[in-house]
């Protein structure tokens, strides 16, 4: 007893680094303690025997707390056996509990004087029982948990120097089955105090995870896992059954399947929450919630579907992720075209196809006959190519109609939802008659090489008659090869066929409804000698109409020669050799390199922008011959300029009219100092000015053939189509490259392009003040500027865009006139029915004999919206390749189809009108003297007629000729 008073100063300096209040506090989350001495308030009630043994004290810890623990110290006497009993500790269902004892113990030989029976250790035991309250337990009955001895024990040393060593052993009871069970502490001469006891098992603690809840589990007995399933959280539902297991230590491993949420519901953390007003889930799948998708609601939470709009329908099959649709509008712009008793009908499709990508189409089939129209289904016999309902493409072929009979088809657009709708489906209507045959050959004449056919068209067509289709084959030899021409007038001659051999021909009418039946087979034979012959199927017919015949046949053999017999060579442009041009740039800008245009307005001096783009020419140097024309500030000479080099070259000198402002002088100089800037083959050259004596002139190269359309209108018909493209390549090059240095020159007209002896096209007039002023073409528009309506591109007229844009739509007019030789575009039309037609969409036709590719181009230049419109660079590309291969210029567009469909018709009733109207009424006089005084009596002119008359210009023959034919088809209104 004699070492107690070491005890409590030991107790003492534990306190302070373990309170009740923290080992409470810190009990870890997978632990349920069955017992804590630290947190005893009371006795503990322990058995301590003998009574000299185990001792009880209480001390107070640092927040006045009592502590409860005991100690042992007999270690100067033998054969210690001390016990120490705790109460009863109910297991509370775990299998595995875990002690935890905190104790000191003195170290023997730090003891004076102890002998050698003193102790490092002491033994831990238990017994299990279902009974609380035993008052005795036999130490045999007891089971060894363990020895226990100290990792720290402490010295009389550590005792002065106030440093305390406390031990924590932990160790487990597994596999307990009864109520609960006594732990014991033996004693064999040991100095202990034992400061707290602990005693808990492990649990895995509830937790939710993927949406399902795992509660509470203890832990296992030994070390096997205890598997859990969980259950879904409010408004979720098993997607796969949620399990996982809970370890011997506490944890839990190994989660499998999940719980997602119930459709109108989705995931937040831990649990299900409602979709909110305007939103759904359609499916436990999704995750997420999902604004409503276009033209359907949700107004209340918790939506798995929202509703569609009125007037839209979801289909069955539509996912709910699907916006809301509608049926399709109708069917739009319905086009028929009959062939004998087959229609081919086309539409486009809705313009609202009510937001779906599944519009098909049915075709109802109705046919009508007798005065009163009496109309009944169509039946079996019609057929219908692929099929009648459910089309997929806007088209369908309807075969084995009768003829002359009128049908009624009613195209419907349907899709998914239109048979949701009480609304009757939208639907388009095309009527169609079909037609008839074409009657009897009328005539024939034949030759040994070419036979001439006329016939009468149907009685009663089914619609107006745009062109006939002439088949032909030789007898017999159908399969091998036929041969279908098409010709607007009732009469045709057929060339290039074999001496005496029989062809079979077919003829049938094409009006605006399609093609009617072909009429009955007729056979003819080309005759074998080298003369006109008649033949004779139909001996009244044939003498009635033949001489008729045979100048239609003449004419047209005579045209055919025409168009045939250009054979002049193209002369290529040749470039003079530039060994005398001068450099004149001084001053502050410099061209070469440079590739920007400059506006003479940029300079606060104009004179300074002359300086620096035009060099002065000694007036000396300058001879002038004689006047050439007549420009805006005065005449226009040629000359000769006496270069430096002292060689002489041919120049236009431009000469500012005595008594101008300094505004006109301004403006005169002004495009020199523009054109200075400009160093291109295709761009006229400026040699220099003559500023410092008066007249004030600009000299420029001498273009012999002057301006472009002038030329044309004398060279009417005098060059191959290939020399004529040359010309437009030409002005192409040189419009590129003014665009290309961003020089827009919105005048752009064959007017203001000059030819020079080699037939180089050069673009002019760059005057600032000449669009205004000078190009007596330019008329006022409602906007106040003064613009050359036929040339100009319609932006350009509505709000004054002139861009390299607007210039091409002038180059595609350009081409116009080249094409047609200087002809006027538009013809008489007045500027504003120019402005109107345009704006409707009418376009020039092709002049005659204009290849179908450079039509195309033109058309191409006058697309409406003007980004549409090909650049310069393109046009000089597609032109070189034309000259390259020339075999592509061969096709030439179709008047005609262009002159029913745009050409503005003119009603004369005279010769003199007709001549008039065609634009060549200095003949008037050769018609009358030669007898033509009626219309009727030009219907069969033939050239050499005109020759012998006086038209001796072949670009004029033609015109009349292709009129007359016009004439012709069209009783006395002519095409111009
Ligand atoms: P302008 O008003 O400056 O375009 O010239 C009036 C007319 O003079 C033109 O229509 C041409 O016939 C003629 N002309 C102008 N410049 C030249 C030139 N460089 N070479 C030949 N003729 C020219």
């Amino acid at each position: 007893m004699a070492l107690l008073w070491i005890y409590p100063s030991l107790l003492f300096f534990l306190l302070p680094s373990l309170t009740p209040s923290q080992a409470l506090r810190n009990y870890p989350e997978n632990e349920v303690t069955l017992l804590d001495s630290m947190s005893a308030l009371g006795d503990l009630g322990w058995e301590a025997y003998p009574a000299e043994g185990w001792e009880e004290i209480s001390v107070m810890d640092e927040s006045n707390t009592p502590m409860r623990s005991y100690q042992v110290c007999n270690v100067m006497e033998a054969n210690q056996n001390n016990w120490l009993r705790t109460r009863h500790i109910p297991r509370d269902g775990a299998q595995r509990v875990y002690i935890e004892i905190k104790f000191t113990l003195r170290d023997c030989n730090s003891l004076p004087g102890v002998p050698g029976t003193c102790k490092e250790t002491f033994n831990m035991y238990y017994y299990e029982s279902n009974n609380p309250n035993l008052w005795f337990i036999k130490e045999s009955q007891y089971v060894k948990i363990d020895t226990i001895a100290a990792d720290e024990s402490f010295t009389q040393t550590d005792v002065g120097d106030r440093v305390m060593k406390l031990n924590t052993e932990v160790r487990d009871i597994s596999n307990l089955s009864k109520k609960g069970f006594y732990l014991a502490f033996q004693d064999v001469g040991a100095c202990i105090a034992l400061v707290s006891l602990r005693v808990f098992y492990k649990k895995c603690p509830l937790t939710v995870l993927n949406l399902a809840q795992f509660p509470d589990t203890v832990t296992g007995g030994d070390s096997a896992l205890v598997e859990v399933r969980g259950s879904c959280v409010n408004d979720s539902e098993e997607f796969e059954v949620p399990r996982m297991f809970c370890s011997a230590d506490g944890g839990w491993l190994v989660p499998i399947g999940r719980c997602v949420c119930k459709p109108g519901f989705e995931e937040h953390k831990d649990y299900c929450q409602p979709c909110r007003t305007g939103s759904y889930k359609a499916s436990a799948m999704d995750a997420y919630c999902s604004k409503c998708p276009p033209h359907s609601y949700s107004h209340q939470e918790k939506a798995s579907e929202c509703s569609c709009d009125k007037g839209y329908y979801r289909a069955d099959m539509d996912p709910r992720s699907m916006a809301c649709t509608r049926p399709p509008s109708a069917p739009e712009n319905p086009i028929s075209t009959l062939n004998e008793t087959s229609v081919t009908l086309e539409w486009s499709p809705p313009r609202d196809t009510g937001g779906r990508g599944d519009v098909a189409y049915n075709v109802h089939c109705k046919k009508c006959s007798g005065e009163g129209r009496e109309c009944s289904p169509c039946g079996s016999g019609v057929h219908f190519i692929p099929r009648q309902f459910g089309l997929s493409l806007a088209k369908v072929q309807v075969t084995d109609l009768l003829s002359n009979t009128n049908y009624t088809f009613s195209i419907e657009a349907v899709n998914g939802v239109s048979d949701l709708s009480p609304n009757p489906k939208q639907l388009v209507v095309v009527n169609i008659t079909t037609g008839q045959t074409v009657s009897v050959i009328l005539k024939e004449r034949k030759s040994k090489d070419s036979i001439t056919l006329a016939w009468q068209g149907p009685d009663r067509p089914n619609g107006a008659i745009v062109e006939y289709e002439v088949i032909y084959y030789e007898k017999n030899q159908r399969d091998q090869n036929y041969t279908v021409l098409k010709t607007k007038a009732n009469v045709m001659t057929v060339e290039g066929l074999k001496p005496g051999t029989t062809y079979v021909f077919r003829v049938r009418a094409r009006t605006d409804g399609g093609y009617g039946s072909y009429g009955g087979e007729i056979e003819l034979e080309t005759s074998h000698e080298d003369m006109l012959a008649i033949g004779d199927p139909n001996q009244s017919t044939i003498l009635a109409v033949s001489i008729a015949g045979g100048i239609v046949l003449l004419i047209f053999l005579v045209a055919c020669f025409v168009v045939s017999g250009r054979h002049c060579g193209y002369i290529k442009a040749k470039q003079d050799p530039d060994e005398e041009k001068m450099q004149f740039q001084h001053g502050r800008v410099k061209l070469p390199g440079s590739r920007t245009y400059i506006h003479p307005h940029t300079y606060e001096d104009p004179n300074q922008a002359v300086r620096d783009f035009a060099k002065e020419i000694d007036a000396s140097n300058i001879r002038i011959e004689r006047v050439i024309g007549a420009g805006e500030f005065g005449e226009v000479c040629s000359g000769r300029l006496k270069l430096p080099s002292k060689r002489e070259i041919y120049v236009a000198i431009k000469s500012l009219k005595a008594g101008y402002s300094e505004k006109q002088r301004r403006d005169f100089l002004s495009e020199a100092s523009i054109m200075g800037q400009f160093d291109h083959p295709n761009i006229i050259r400026l040699e220099g000015v003559v500023t410092r004596c008066k007249p004030v002139m600009i000299i420029t190269e001498y273009m012999e053939n002057g301006s472009l359309d002038t030329f044309l209108k004398k060279h009417d018909g005098q060059f191959t189509v290939i020399q004529l493209v040359g010309m437009m390549r030409g002005i192409a090059s040189g419009m590129k490259y003014l665009s290309d240095m961003n020089y827009v020159h919105r005048d752009l007209a064959a007017r203001n392009i000059l030819v020079n002896s080699n037939l180089v096209c050069k673009v002019s007039d760059f005057g600032l003040s000449r669009v205004l002023e000078d190009d007596p073409e330019a008329a006022y528009t409602t906007r106040g500027g003064k613009i050359p309506i036929r040339w100009t591109a319609p932006e350009a007229i509505a709000y004054r865009k002139f861009t390299s844009a607007s210039d091409v739509w002038s180059y595609g007019i350009v081409m116009w006139e080249v094409i047609s030789y200087g002809e006027r575009p538009y013809w008489e039309m007045s500027n504003q029915d120019v402005i109107k037609a345009i704006d409707e969409g009418y376009r020039l036709p092709p002049p005659m004999d204009c290849p179908v590719v450079l039509h195309q181009l033109m058309l191409d230049c006058w697309e409406k919206s003007r980004s549409d419109r090909p650049k310069f660079g393109h046009i000089v590309n597609t032109l070189d390749k034309l000259i390259r291969n020339p075999n592509s210029l061969k096709q030439l567009a179709n008047i005609s189809v262009w002159e029913d469909a745009t050409t503005p018709e003119l009603s004369v009733n005279t010769v003199e009108e007709w001549l008039d109207a065609i634009k060549l009424g200095q003949y008037k006089d050769n018609f009358a003297t030669a007898g033509y005084v009626t219309l009727d009596s030009i219907l069969y002119i033939s050239i050499n007629e005109l020759r012998k008359m006086g038209v001796t210009l072949v670009g004029h023959q033609k015109k009349i000729l292709s009129s007359v034919q016009s004439l012709q088809a069209q009783g006395t209104h002519v095409h111009v």
